[in-house]
């Protein structure tokens, strides 16, 4: 319905155009589609333009945007109002701009730790702590620990076992239900001496212990009490707020399965090990403890020690409700107009959260993603600059600001499986996030107008060519590769939300500038932005998605590791 007000709307704007600019014009009418003239208007994508809603969206008063707070809420109102300025096609729920969905959150209120001696049948608690926003234990959940875990310690060393170096610190008892106690550090080589081989690390000791059975692993680190104690205070932050967020149509209530790591993963502090350990003197003993272990590391067998650990987590279920925000260009070719082009960004970020070092708490996320976020916001003002002089690409442009990305991709993947236009005729997504800074090594290399794509060639030759050619029509950047591997093990790839794109097959590119120390940090701010390589950037952005938009075919997936790849999806 509403698309047909704007195409009105726009053919009149053409024939008044056409009807004030002479015979001459009138004459050759420039096709509204004409693909030279959309790219001309990648003029109205400026430094001025980005850096002056990007100083909006990335202050202070955004709060860091995190999904579920008024921070997050105000972005996406802003988002909305300028889609209204701009007169762009609302096809959000009831025709407004945001599509809302629910997010089933767990808040992490505390976690109950008893240690007790065991002599036989008797046992007698030695300690009972309780880790909260409010006070700390003796232990430190480092990471999972969903469960109510409960079990007899036992000392395991380094934890290690190392055939080829004689080492065999979990040989010779069961480990079924136990915690095992061990040094964090894997001594690979001391004093030149290589004790572990090099293929022993800590992913292997890991799966060792849980493959046994045990129910959960405590590290003995090297830091004294008072240290151990500021970790566990900065870790106070953990509790009395919403984490590990879910999509509440995808949340089948077993938190335990598909969700975080059930077993337990803590560290114990230096007084606790010691204490069990029979060893007086805390810290420094541990450290002697672990030297004599080191003398004789061939050695060393298991310990059964005569304590337990019972560890109670306190959580508490809330729901949220949460929006994507999207606008939407129809296409002016009849027989292309229903099929899209998606771009996204994610405009949510990290919120308010530990202070840095100068006191800064709120963490503005202006690379993350701001930077995309307004790029997004600057591409659609050049096709809404281009459809007010009645040209418009051939297929359908959807402007999709996703949230809840630093919750897992949880607004690209709602979109995804409820998609406004049908997946089928979604022909690729252009995704950015953090393209506004410089990454060290190109610091380095003093090369500024760069950056890395991820997707592109890797799925299809087609997007790949038209994002070179729009590429040399538009901001000349360099396109970097480096991360654009299938068989890369960081899986860069399936790490944003042109995924959940790619997943369901749809050809996709990935603009992205690289990590740098402001990343996550509340230092991620507007001023550090380079406006004029973020202008180049998105110019490319636009020209791509004018070349897509604009192709007689869609860009073809023909790479068939990729098409494995999605296959097992
Ligand atoms: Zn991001």
């Amino acid at each position: 319905m509403q698309r047909n007000i704007t195409t009105g709307l726009c053919l009149s704007l053409l024939l008044i155009i056409a009807g004030c600019s002479g015979t001459e014009k009138a004459s050759q009418k420039v096709p509204i589609s004409d693909t030279e003239t959309l790219l001309s208007y990648q003029n109205s994508i400026t430094e001025n333009f980005l850096r002056h809603h990007l100083s909006i969206f990335a202050a202070d008063s955004m709060e860091g945007r995190e999904t579920g707070t008024p921070g997050e809420r105000k972005a996406a109102e802003y988002l909305s109002e300028q889609y209204a300025q701009m007169g762009l096609i609302p096809v959000g729920d009831n025709d407004t701009y945001y599509q809302h969905f629910d997010l089933n959150t767990t808040q992490n209120d505390s976690i109950i730790f008893e240690t007790y001696t065991t002599t036989g049948e008797e046992k007698s608690i030695v300690s009972r702590s309780v880790a909260s926003s409010q006070s700390t234990a003796d232990y430190i959940r480092a990471f999972g620990g969903t469960d109510s875990l409960n079990g007899e310690i036992i000392f395991a060393g380094f934890g290690v076992n190392d055939p080829a170096r004689e080492v065999a610190h979990l040989e010779g008892a069961d480990l079924q239900g136990k915690w095992v106690m061990v040094f964090q550090d894997i001594p690979h080589v001391e004093n030149g001496d290589t004790l572990i081989s090099s293929s022993v690390d800590n992913r292997s000791r890991f799966n060792a212990i849980f493959g046994a059975g045990a129910e959960g692993i405590l590290l003995i680190s090297d830091m004294s009490e008072a240290e151990f104690e500021e970790a566990a205070r900065a870790d106070q932050s953990a509790f009395g707020e919403p984490s590990n967020m879910q999509l509440a149509y995808l949340d089948d209530g077993n938190s335990s399965g598909q969700g975080p790591f059930s077993k337990g993963y803590n560290m114990i502090s230096p007084d606790m090990a010691a204490q069990m350990l029979n060893l007086v003197g805390g810290a420094d003993a541990i450290r002697d403890y672990r030297e004599k272990i080191l003398q004789n590391i061939k050695d060393f067998s298991l310990q059964p020690l005569n304590y337990s650990l019972a560890q109670m987590p306190y959580t508490s279920k809330n729901s949220i409700r949460t929006e994507n925000v999207l606008a939407y260009i129809d296409g002016s070719d009849p027989e292309l107009k229903d099929e899209v082009v998606v771009i996204t960004s994610h405009y949510d970020h990290v919120g308010i959260g530990q202070p840095d070092s100068t006191g800064d708490r709120i963490y503005n996320g202006a690379d993350d993603d701001g930077s995309g976020t307004i790029g997004l916001l600057n591409i659609a003002h050049a096709f809404h600059k281009a459809a007010e002089d009645g040209v418009r690409p051939r297929r359908s442009i959807l402007f999709l600001n996703v949230t809840a990305e630093e919750k897992g991709l949880l607004g690209s993947r709602y979109y995804s499986d409820h998609p406004v236009f049908p997946i089928e005729n979604t022909v690729a997504n252009i995704n950015s996030d953090m393209i506004g800074r410089i990454d060290e090594e190109h610091e380095e290399q003093g090369i500024e107008e760069y950056a890395y794509i991820i997707g592109g060639e890797i799925i299809s030759s087609d997007l790949d060519s038209l994002i070179k050619a729009a590429n040399s029509r538009s901001g000349q950047i360099e396109l970097n590769n480096r991360y654009n591997d299938l068989q890369d093990p960081n899986q860069f790839y399936r790490r944003s939300d042109h995924w959940n794109f790619g997943r369901l097959g749809v050809p996709f590119a990935f603009f992205f500038t690289g990590i740098h120390e402001d990343y996550h940090q509340p230092s991620d701010e507007v001023h550090k932005i380079r406006f004029e390589k973020l202008s180049k950037i998105v110019r490319t952005m636009y020209a791509s998605t004018v070349l897509i938009a604009n192709a007689d075919q869609p860009p073809a997936v023909d790479n068939q590791q990729f098409i494995e790849i999605t296959k097992e999806n």
